[in-house]
């Protein structure tokens, strides 16, 4: 079984546990965690019992509770208000991302006391650039839509960047689509809503060609060998 992994920017703060969780494993038990669904909700840990009974993608905590989410490919984002001692979790897959599901957690917090410049943000492992395809149907979507004005954040590439830290093959194209940088975006709006960049970190590891075998939605889509979700949670001590 493969270790958590602990993002070094947050593991500065004292006052605060967290753990991006290999695939497969499990958060604590007292974890509270939501029905996911590509949304932009954010809600907090007191309205999300009992487990599972809430549509949501953004959890913030306001006691002891760990908050968690669980992702495949989509963005495990942990935040930390070194204010008020306060936490989020994040489900960021491309949908929740533009439709605001970051700037609303970023929001709720400041509104419950943190500013932008006491916010330290965790991005965990995720596909990257290295191997998320996008038809650019869906890109040229992005840009025509857009109601939070993200097109100049948004980052990609013609081709596959190489990723020399792949521990498998990177995703062959399927779509001649475009390349894109997922974690980029997240990275960009949290420093657009005022997060200084070097409260804000990015694992950069890839589930397609760097986590474990089993971490990656897409990839199994391509090879059909089961995937098993990642539960990242933080917690206040
Ligand atoms: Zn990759």
């Amino acid at each position: 079984m493969s270790l958590p992994y602990h993002s070094p920017l947050l593991s500065r703060l004292d006052w605060l546990d967290h753990a991006f969780m290999p695939a497969g494993a499990r958060p604590p038990q007292e974890a509270i965690y939501n029905q996911q669904r590509h949304s932009a909700r954010v809600i907090l840990d007191v309205d999300a019992l009992p487990l599972k009974s809430q549509e949501a993608d953004g959890l913030i905590g306001s006691g002891q509770h760990p908050v968690a989410v669980y992702t495949a490919d989509c963005l495990p984002i942990l935040l930390a208000d070194s204010r008020q001692q306060q936490v989020a979790a994040v489900h960021g897959g491309l949908k929740g991302v533009l439709s605001g599901v970051l700037i609303n957690a970023i929001q709720r917090l400041c509104e419950r006391g943190a500013t932008p410049e006491s916010l330290f943000i965790a991005i965990g492992p995720a596909i990257g650039p290295c191997c998320y395809e996008l038809g650019r149907e869906v890109t040229d979507q992005a840009q025509r839509e857009d109601p939070y004005h993200l097109a100049g954040l948004m980052s990609w590439s013609a081709s596959p960047p190489p990723n020399p830290a792949a521990v498998r093959p990177q995703a062959q194209g399927t779509t001649a689509g475009v390349w894109f940088d997922l974690p980029l975006l997240a990275k960009r709006i949290a420093l657009r809503a005022g997060v200084p960049e070097a409260q804000i970190e990015l694992a950069r590891i890839c589930t397609y060609c760097m986590a474990e075998e089993v971490a990656s939605y897409r990839r199994n889509s391509h090879f059909q060998h089961g995937y098993q979700q990642r539960f990242s949670w933080i917690a206040k001590r």
